[in-house]
């Protein structure tokens, strides 16, 4: 009798990572409608993307803006929405304006200028996230949790972008639990900001990955960013960024 060793699919893959949402959620007293998962697309075809899309999930992040570009724009996805996760250079901000929903990725306030200029003219604000590196890590992207509250001041004078809230990358731990510190610092900053910019929510919290979404969740994030969970991993033939 064949043993049935095949991979899980996409679709199997999916609903185990909604399960799982669910779960955390669940076990915090949250809502799972309070999650959205956000669909990490980089280096993965069209194709997979459709066949997420026809699973039902509407929201998508990819890290370049190249890449993003050949891979949503022709034809739109439908109904979907787009996220800018990776960083960001400056001159790429009037096509990452045009191309993306919202992004993540803003974390100094030369790119808060060019976006400030390429959405001058918009009628809709852009909707933005202050990327954090809250671990501190040397390499990482993102503003340190001491510049947050001025880099945040610098977007919301801003009229066309939108602070939605917080962004942060954890650092690859072995156990999911060694990220918690790092959730909990970007919800308590994020909760610090509010005070400080009464007229803004900052609802939104995009932190956890395929690794460490759980403990993420269970810290507060209103946004999960999963790739391989979803798509399975990827052939890391080029460096992130
Ligand atoms: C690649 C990436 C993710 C998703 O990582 P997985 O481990 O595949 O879930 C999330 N956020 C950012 C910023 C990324 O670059």
């Amino acid at each position: 009798m064949a043993i049935d060793v095949s991979l899980p699919t996409l679709s199997e893959r999916l609903a185990a990572v909604s399960a799982r949402v669910a779960e955390a959620a669940a076990d915090a007293g949250r809502s799972p409608a309070e999650v959205m998962i956000v669909a990490v697309s980089k280096t993965v075809s069209r194709a997979a993307v459709d066949e997420v899309h026809a699973l039902g999930l509407r929201h998508f992040g990819e890290n370049r803006v190249q890449e993003a570009r050949g891979k949503f724009a022709d034809p739109p996805l439908r109904g979907a929405t787009l996220s800018l996760i990776g960083q960001l250079q400056s001159n790429k901000a009037r096509a990452a304006v045009h191309l993306f929903d919202r992004i993540e990725s803003v974390d100094r306030p030369s790119l808060i200028e060019a976006l400030a200029r390429a959405t001058a003219s918009v009628d809709q604000p852009l909707s933005v996230l202050l990327q954090v590196n809250i671990a501190a890590e040397g390499q990482k992207a993102g503003c340190a949790a001491e510049e947050a509250l001025s880099l945040a001041r610098s977007i919301v004078a801003r009229p066309g972008l939108r602070l939605d809230g917080l962004m942060t990358i954890a650092p690859l731990v072995v156990e999911a639990e060694e990220a918690r510190p790092i959730f909990c610092a970007l919800r308590l900053l994020r909760d610090r900001l509010r005070e400080q910019l009464p007229n803004h929510e900052l609802a939104t919290l995009s932190m956890g990955m395929s690794n460490d979404f759980p403990v993420a969740i269970a810290e507060g994030a209103t946004h999960v960013r999963i790739g391989r969970a979803i798509f399975g991993e990827r052939q890391e033939h080029r460096g992130h960024g």
